[in-house]
Formats: structure tokens, sequence, C-alpha cells
């Protein structure tokens, strides 16, 4: 049974209560770029994107995210726009008043809740006044000091951190609250949102949950990513609204998020039945691989997540195609690693990409994952930008980092070691690094 959450109004978008479970997406343009960003939010409008976000890391995007939205209005299309905020609290009481609804991450809005709590309040009765609603957005690789020194970068941490930044919206009697607890690692992000639930209704709080998994890469890799976590917590009743995250053009993700949500309406869990620890299922047809993959991730992601299964074997058809042994051993490879299983490949933790990526991130993550597709075991970040990439790179191995128009930063674990070089010399670059560390 679906959690019980409060109502929250995003323009003509209503998330939980009673609401079907919504659909987003990110723009991936410059949002001062108000012809391209437009052009995109039609796109994901088309593709039945429930709600949009843009980036707004100043006011000229915040300016610019008005216009965006008179045109989109003019045109009769009420599409709730979100700014998304990071570090500057002017920036997010500006976006208050033009935005359906704002995103701001609390490790980065104040050094922590306390010190944040008179800007907090501002924003709060703002949005309060122009009827916007807010998104905390937890994320595991920028939880701020006070988190990271109390839990380290923990599930608990995300709890914490999230938790003094609710409590401050119940003492302020705001309700127009969704939370979500982000991170590449798909069971950080599935513990985190359990523990938060639970202490929500510890305390009394019903605020609903956006799901998704963040950096969570592109191709068959990423969708599992995000389905398998994404449909471990809606089978549980948990959650009110998702993004699946892909470094892809943004509309992919709503085909993907739209096609779980599908799955998991038409197979409802089924009883709890105790498999054995490696389950082999029956042969099965599906009408296309991304069926498959869908199918997968959200039928047997969830146990393999939760440890219940260690292993899976499957036979199918696709159309009137049977799947080779070596494409069935490829696509379990992907969920165990999804689930993290089992690492057979090298795993790749990238963004998606925003109106702060100054270079070709899609291409450079192709390249980079045919340059290193042998690397067994080495974890490599594909980031858009310096302010929040090397954050949210997780354990990397490696980085490599918008730095500018057209410039790619290189890191070794956290610390950069070849400065913005061009993009085009960046793979090279990178592979040179990987070689001379006997990797
Ligand atoms: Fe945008 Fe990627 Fe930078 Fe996040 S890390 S702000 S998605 S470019």
């Amino acid at each position: 049974m679906r959690r019980t959450t409060n109502p929250v109004y995003a323009g003509v978008l209503t998330i939980g209560g009673e609401a079907p479970i919504s659909v987003q997406s990110m723009c991936n343009t410059d949002t001062c770029n108000v012809e391209s960003s437009l052009w995109q939010c039609m796109t994901l409008v088309h593709a039945g994107a429930d709600m949009i976000r843009l980036t707004t890391q100043g006011i000229r995007e915040v300016e610019a995210l008005a216009r965006i939205k008179a045109r989109l209005r003019a045109q009769g299309i009420e599409t709730p726009l979100v700014a998304d905020v990071h570090f500057s609290p002017d920036v997010a009481l500006a976006a208050a008043t033009v935005a359906n609804k704002v995103r701001i991450n609390p490790g980065n809005f104040a050094p922590n809740a306390e010190e944040g709590r008179d800007s907090f309040t501002k924003l709060l009765n703002l949005c309060r006044q122009y009827g916007t609603a807010l998104r905390i957005g937890v994320n595991h690789g920028s939880l701020g000091q006070d988190a990271l020194l109390r839990f380290g970068d923990t599930p608990q941490g995300m709890c914490y951190l999230a938790m003094q930044w609710l409590r401050i919206c119940k003492e302020a009697q705001f309700d127009q609250v969704v939370v979500s607890m982000k991170s590449s690692n798909t069971r950080v992000m599935v513990d985190a949102s359990r523990l938060l639930v639970a202490a929500m209704e510890a305390e009394g709080m019903a605020f609903p949950l956006h799901l998704g998994v963040t950096e969570a890469g592109n191709g068959r890799q990423g969708r599992m990513k995000g389905a398998v976590a994404i449909a471990t917590l809606l089978r549980e009743g948990i959650g009110d609204t998702l993004r699946i995250s892909l470094t892809e053009p943004p509309e992919n993700e709503i085909a993907v998020g739209k096609a779980i949500l599908r799955h998991l309406t038409l197979q409802p869990l089924r009883p709890s039945v105790l498999p054995p620890a490696a389950l082999r299922l029956p042969p099965a047809a599906f009408t296309s691989l991304d069926s498959l993959v869908i199918a997968l991730s959200c039928d047997i992601g969830p146990l393999l997540l939760d440890q219940k299964i260690t292993d899976v074997a499957f036979e199918a058809k696709v159309g009137d195609r049977t799947l080779s042994r070596e494409e069935i051993n490829d696509i379990t490879a992907d969920l165990l690693q999804a689930t993290r299983c089992r690492f057979s490949k090298p795993e790749y933790i990238a963004c998606p990409g925003c109106g702060r990526t100054l270079f070709d991130i899609e291409k450079s993550l192709e390249e980079v994952k045919e340059r290193t597709a042998h690397l067994k075991g080495i974890v490599i970040a594909v980031m858009g930008c310096v302010v929040n990439g090397p954050g949210e790179m997780a354990d990397a191995h490696y980085g490599y980092v918008g730095a500018g128009r057209g410039k790619v930063t290189l890191y070794r674990g956290k610390t950069p070691v070849i400065h913005a070089i061009p993009q085009e010399e960046a793979i090279e670059a990178l592979i040179k690094l990987i070689e001379e560390d006997k990797r």
C-alpha cells in the first residue's frame, strides 16, 4: 500500500496525497539561453513530463526562468517549472517568486541548519506567500560538514541532514515540501529513503518523497541503476514523484520513468515467496530489449538489492529472437552491478549535465566508456561541472570534470591532477593517467 503523504501543490501538479506518481526531468540547456531551454521544455512536455527542472545558479537564470515560464504559459502549457538552486539563499528567495517549486540542497544552502534557519525561514515564508512548493534535495555527495562529522557520508548522515531541515518546516507549519535522498549508489539511496520514512513517521511528518538515483550514467547501466532502486521503494509504497537521471537527452528519462510505472502497475508485487539464493526464471518473451531491462530491474532488482537472492538465471526472447548466452550474461552482469551484488565491469558515475555543463558530456561519456571498457573494477566519474561535480563523484578512482567552455579537468580520486585541458585532449590524457597508475 502506498504511504500516506501530504499533498504538495506545484502549479497544476499535485505531488503526494491521492495524486498519481509523477515523472519529471531536468533541462540540460543553459537556462539563460531562453530559446534552447524553451525548445527543450517543449520536447519534454511532448514526451509526457509532469514537471521540468531548470538550473538557476544566479539571478540571471531566475530572470530567464521567468521568461521561459511566461512563454510556455502563453502557449497554454501549464507544466510546472522547478528552479534548481545550490549555494545561494538569495537566489532561492528570488526563485520562489517565479518558479512553481524550488529545489534546495541543504548540504550547501548553509553550513548547518541552525546557521541557515533565518534565511530558510524567510524562504518558507516567501514560498507560502507565492504558493511555491519546495524540495529539500539531499545528495549523498554533498552532505556538508555538520552531517559528515557526525555520521560520515552514510544513509544515516543523509537522514540526519534531511530531518534537521524538515523540523524547521514543521515548526513553521509549512507543509508544501517534498524531500529526496539521492545517491549514485543504489543501496545507499534505498537505505537512506527507508531511514527517512521511519524518522518522519516517528515525528509525525508525512512529506512526499521524490525518488532518484543520481549520476547513474547512460544506456542500460544507467537505466538499471535508476529502475532497481526506484522500483524497490515504489513496491514498498514509498515514492510520489520520480526522476530517472541519464546522461542522455532528457526526454529519454521520461520514457524510462513511465515504463517503470507502467510495468509496476501491470505487475503488482507478488506474494512474498522465499526464493533460493540464485533465482532461475521461467523462459519469457518481451516486445523489446528495453522492456526486458525494465522487467528485470523492477521484478528481480529489488530481490538482489536487498540480498534476498544473490544471482539470477533466465532465458528470454525479444520479438522472434532468442537471446544468446553472451547477451544474457552481459545483461545479468549489468543487473548484478546495478544492485551492487557483483562488479564485473568498470563502474561509471556520470551526471546528466545541466545549464552548468559547458562541454559535450554525452559524447565524452561514450568515449570514456569505449576506451575503458576492459578495466574491470575501476570507477570513473564523468561530471558536467567543477562546482558540484567533484563533491558528487563518490569514490571514483578518476574524474573527468567540466572546467569551463570546452575544457576538462582530470582528477585522481578527489585531487585535480590535470587542469582545464581542451575536451579533445582529455580522453587521451585520462587513458595515459590510468596507464601510469598501472590500473
Ligand atoms: Fe549540473 Fe552535472 Fe554540475 Fe550537477 S554536476 S550541477 S548535473 S553539471
